[in-house]
């Protein structure tokens, strides 16, 4: 049984499939909709140029995967003693074998959940909501969050010639993820596409409960919007978990083969397990992510316990803003040492190094694909920090640390 009809889930079912399991699969989806992409719904879709037809995940047609599909249905209590899931339409189904891909869901900014024209974007539904506001004749939006969401949200609709102001209140955009540094040129990269950017503050309230809105922030100014978007991150979806006797700490917590308990297994955004590779534990929210622990769980669920393998992947996401692609692979910490060793930050045009006890421990491209590829694969052969300084040609421009 699969928990969670989307990326990591659906991928866990291929594989079971390609590696010859013939028993029955089972995918439960709390969602109306068969498996479909999410990036696609912060840029193309949510500018219309693609129709959410287009983001299917086709792994997820009918006919596909012999899988029974129980969509718009929620798993609701897992009794790991009897090995059996209870679900929302008074179903009770047993497993030999569980995959719990249930992801994650947005915070929510506290007294807002329920006003009208303040959205949240993780759903096809959400994307298609807000569309259907910019479409109405919606012309100045408010982003809080200058995170992932943020940051795309606001990329595509200055491109729909839309006044924008981010709200954030760390330092700079993507902060806690790729440090202060490499964030102030994502920060210059939107003020140059006139974006109205708010570092270093937060929101205080948002006045108005139908029609424009009035966002009040925490130095007292206030910008006036017709839609407000929240982008302040993800919760795991591990509520229904609670008393199963998992270990749920900011996540399904897995040892380092993606085992949660016998014959259970997790993968995607809600799971958090020791990556031997970075030597910390690991909760990843990006899409590659999805579809490799999907697949290393499903392969889990399928090896016996003295013949599994950790899974220790060099995390790596990309981001699309304007006509710039952020690539990283591995994690930065804020502390890390920071070297760009291709191209010139004023360019935008660069790859940067995070470094830490000696080693590279990450690297960021912003539009130098072939630079992040060949990092990635350095960093899982251990690459020492002062050698891949020395290989760099020219000589890299140290930056400090990461903030
Ligand atoms: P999810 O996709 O969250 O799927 C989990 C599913 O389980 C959901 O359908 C959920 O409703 C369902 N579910 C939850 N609880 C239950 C339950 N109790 N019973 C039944 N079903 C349940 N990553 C990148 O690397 N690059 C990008 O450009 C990028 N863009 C993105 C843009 C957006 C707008 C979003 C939201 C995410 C983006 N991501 C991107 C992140 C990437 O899409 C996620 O990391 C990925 O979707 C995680 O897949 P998952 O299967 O683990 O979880
Ligand atoms: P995110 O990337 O975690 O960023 C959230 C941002 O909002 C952070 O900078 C956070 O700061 C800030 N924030 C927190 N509380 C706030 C508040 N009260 N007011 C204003 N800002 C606040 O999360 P996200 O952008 O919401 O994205 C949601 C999920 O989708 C994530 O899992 C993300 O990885 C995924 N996603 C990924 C991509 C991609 O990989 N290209 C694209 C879109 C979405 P703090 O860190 O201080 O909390």
């Amino acid at each position: 049984m699969i928990i969670g009809a989307s990326l990591a889930g659906l991928r866990a079912a291929e594989t079971l499939r390609s590696m010859g399991f013939d028993g029955s699969i089972s995918v439960v989806g709390d969602e109306p909709h068969r498996p479909y992409d999410r990036p696609p719904l912060s840029k193309q879709v949510l500018t219309g140029e693609w129709e959410p037809s287009r983001i299917d995940l086709p792994g997820g047609a009918e006919g596909r995967l012999d899988v029974t599909w129980h969509l718009a249905t929620s798993a609701e209590h897992l009794d790991l003693g009897r090995r059996e899931v209870s679900l929302s339409d008074g179903q009770v189904l047993g497993y030999d074998g569980l995959v719990l891909a249930c992801g994650a869901r947005p915070r929510t900014l506290p007294g807002t959940g329920s006003l009208d024209g303040v959205f949240a974007l993780r759903t096809i539904d959400d994307a298609m909501a807000i569309r259907a506001r910019l479409e109405a004749g919606a012309r100045r939006v408010v982003v809080v969050g200058a995170g992932f969401i943020g940051a795309e949200v606001a990329a595509s609709c200055r491109s729909l010639g839309l006044a924008v102001t981010l709200v954030e209140p760390l330092a700079q955009p993507l902060a806690r993820v790729v440090g202060e540094r490499i964030g102030a040129v994502v920060a210059d990269l939107h003020r140059d596409h006139g974006v109205d950017l708010r570092l270093g503050v937060g929101v205080d309230r948002i006045e108005g409960s139908d029609g424009p809105k009035r966002v009040v922030l925490t130095d007292g100014s206030s910008v006036d919007a017709d839609i407000v978007v929240v982008g302040i991150g993800v919760v795991p979806n591990v509520a229904w978990l609670e008393g199963s006797g998992l270990t749920l700490d900011d996540g399904i917590v897995c040892d380092e083969t993606t085992s949660a308990a016998p014959g259970v297994v997790a993968a995607g955004d809600v799971a958090r397990w020791p990556n031997r590779l970075f030597g910390e534990m690991m909760r990843v929210e990006h899409w590659e992510h999805a579809l490799d622990m999907g697949a290393a769980a499903a392969r889990r669920l399928l090896t016996s316990d003295h013949e599994a393998e950790p899974y220790s992947p060099v995390p790596w996401f990309w981001s699309d803003q304007y006509d710039r692609k952020i690539q990283m692979a591995g994690r930065a910490r804020p502390d890390d040492d920071v070297a760009v060793v291709a191209g010139s930050l004023d360019d935008r045009r660069f790859c940067a190094l995070y470094g830490r006890d000696g080693k590279v421990m990450g690297a960021l491209a912003m539009n130098m694909p072939a630079q992040v590829i060949r990092y990635r694969r350095a960093i899982v052969e251990g690459l020492a920090w002062d050698d891949a300084l020395a290989a760099a040609a020219p000589a890299p421009a140290p930056i400090g640390d990461a903030s």
